[in-house]
């Protein structure tokens, strides 16, 4: 038996980190699989309870110097709050320091002689590394004891190295020191961190979202005497009465008893009408009530509501990987001693071309300084959370990444009739002699999302157990050209298949049991939310409403959320590939000091980000 739980975990801060701290649990003992995520700070590990416990875990990542958190009751929010705050404080004292030190350092203020001012920034540096930029130094300490290094490790051998060498250079009396290098670099790194941090919660926002939508309080009945009192909904249990007033979230899942309301579902569902309800009728929680008040019967609370399955849903294809990022991590893990070498590198290459001692340690330097692998590590991450959580707010549920990046390529969709294009006219006893639009009717919106799906190359096919005349036509009604008629569940499997063979990507829709084989043949399987829970079990994306308009915004919103990643990992790579030749000074004319490479270090992950930020604007 495995169990699937998500922790949080604190302290990382780049590519390297997930790497190591991924690369730690997997090798644990009991651990089957694991994916951690560098926006998201969590860790999602599959293990097996008999052989390792969530202690054992913590444990480990300790060792590797970052901390996971297994008490539910820790408030992890309140820890990256905490630590933003202070992160904002030490980057706007070390912008302080970095200016002063470059005030003394170009002589704007003359103390007397060249000593005086290098000391003086020797002091400044010196007390800007302590108070602002100690975590990286402690970080890096401990990222050596344990034989590992990562983007800490870089920015304390580089402010060390510029630091310690103008020291060097001020007390043999030297003109020219290093000591704003030191200063900038902290001030660019820590900058680079805290734009960063605010865009990743960006990120998160439509899980935040979502989560709102939990009202903290409901209101309960008293059965006895009809009383009614405030309490907070973690103390609801099933078969609790409740009243929710006009304008309210209903608190849990349950039935409704009384009154008179209309509640707005589209939260759950994408569609933004307001639903009539009467006694009997179900209610999820999150919704609104938009008209009238009811009374209700609780019966799935807490963690068993629609509402939080669908947020554990998203939470976890949020974190999920794309298969590019395997190759990602696996780059991350080498980037750092690479980055270490090449440094190393240069630094001998030029004491051999030129040997000048100033101008080796410089350039080793801001090799050091341009290379951090962050952008790396955030390219297709951001892009995945903000892609994902963008259907989500549609009404459109995606399993995990690997269904986003299919959903991109699909080129034929097949699709059920009855319960999928078609709605069945439940009142109406089954007659053979009633006309076909008397025994079910078009879903709204079918036939605009049929051709949306044309405009963009999808080709359309139809299936149905019906007879030949009834397909043909709700075919047409649906603008669909090609459907088959009379089929079984192994017709649409063999229909599925063969498409396939012809170099298709297919992707296939429908709601009952029938469609289930087909759906686990597909490249991509769509369930209809109201459907079974077998179609929606198997299924790889799940659609909250009956709006099939929804479909072609889940492969337009995957075309973008896969185009953005591509962009992002190009210019993460292609920025490392051309810098760090830059930073080495390969090319004589150029020359990038360490204080520009800091800068342009914090630019390239900046730039990721808001680069994935841009999908929750894109038009679908
Ligand atoms: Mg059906």
């Amino acid at each position: 038996m495995t169990e699937r739980q998500t922790f949080p975990v604190v302290g990382m801060m780049c590519a390297a980190c997930s790497a190591n701290v991924e690369k730690r649990l997997r090798e644990t003992e009991g651990v089957t699989d694991v994916a951690v995520s560098l926006p998201g700070r969590t860790a999602m590990v599959d293990y097996d309870p008999e052989k390792v416990t969530p202690d054992d875990l913590r444990r480990e990542v300790a060792a590797a110097g970052y901390e996971l958190i297994i008490d539910n009751d820790t408030d992890v929010e309140d820890i990256h709050r905490q630590a933003f705050v202070s992160l904002r404080r030490r980057t706007i004292v070390s912008w302080l320091f970095a200016v002063a030190v470059m005030v003394f350092s170009m002589h704007w203020i003359h103390l007397g002689s060249h000593l005086t001012n290098n000391i003086v920034c020797m002091v400044l540096a010196a007390t800007s590394m302590v108070l602002c930029g100690r975590q990286f130094y402690v970080v890096a300490w401990r990222q050596l004891m344990h034989r590992s290094a990562n983007m800490d490790t870089l920015v304390a051998l580089s402010t060390g190295i510029a630091f310690f060498f103008s020291v060097y250079l001020t007390f043999t009396g030297a003109e020219h020191t290093w000591f704003d290098s030191t200063t900038m670099i902290i001030s660019f790194v820590l900058t680079g961190r805290l734009l960063e941090e605010r865009a990743k919660n960006g990120t998160a926002s439509s899980i935040r979202a979502l989560m709102g939508l939990q009202p903290k309080t409901a209101h309960l009945v008293n059965i006895d005497d009809d009383s009614v009192s405030e309490v907070p909904i973690a103390t609801l249990q099933p078969r609790d009465m409740l009243e929710v007033h006009l304008g309210e979230a209903i608190p849990v899942d349950g039935m409704m008893r009384s009154g008179e309301a209309a509640v707005d579902e589209s939260m759950i569902t994408g569609e933004p009408v307001a639903v009539p309800k009467q006694k009997g009728d179900r209610l999820l929680a999150g919704t609104i009530v938009r008209q009238g008040s009811l009374r209700m019967r609780a019966q799935q609370v807490g963690s068993e509501t629609v509402l939080s399955g669908i947020i554990r849903m998203v939470q976890q294809a949020q974190n999920s990987k794309a298969p590019v990022q395997r190759t990602v991590d696996k780059v991350a893990l080498v980037f750092v001693p690479a980055v270490l070498s090449i440094a190393l590198v240069t630094f001998a290459a030029w004491m051999i071309v030129d040997g000048d001692l100033q101008h080796a340690l410089i350039s080793a330097v801001s090799v050091l300084v341009i290379a951090c692998p962050c952008a790396m590590g955030l390219a297709t991450p951001t892009a995945l959370m903000v892609g994902i959580g963008r259907a989500a707010e549609r009404g459109i549920l995606i399993k995990d990444a690997t269904a986003l990046e299919q959903l991109h390529r699909v080129s034929v969709l097949v699709t059920d009739k009855t319960g999928t294009l078609t709605l069945p006219n439940t009142d109406i006893t089954a007659n053979d002699n009633l006309a076909f639009d008397e025994r079910e009717t078009l879903k709204p919106h079918a036939d605009e999302a049929m051709q949306r799906l044309r405009n963009m190359g999808v080709e359309v096919w139809m299936t149905s157990g019906d007879r030949d005349d009834a397909a043909a036509y709700w075919a047409g009604r649906a603008g669909i050209g090609h459907y088959r008629s009379k089929v079984m569940p192994q017709d649409k499997e063999d229909l599925v298949r063969e498409l396939q063979r012809q170099g298709n990507t297919v992707a296939m829709v429908g709601d009952g049991i029938n469609d289930t084989q087909a759906l686990a043949a597909a490249d991509v399987s769509i369930a209809i939310g109201r459907g079974t829970d077998a179609a929606m079990e198997l299924a790889q994306v799940t659609l909250m409403g009956d709006d099939l308009r929804a479909i072609p915004d889940a492969i337009q919103l995957s075309r973008h959320t896969v185009r953005t990643l591509r962009e992002n990992l190009f210019w993460a790579f292609i920025y490392n590939i051309v810098c760090i030749p830059l930073a080495a000074g390969v090319v004589p004319s150029i020359h990038i000091t360490p204080m520009w490479a800091a800068a342009m270090m914090a630019f390239s992950s900046v730039s990721v980000v808001l680069n994935s930020l841009r999908l929750r604007w894109k038009k679908v």
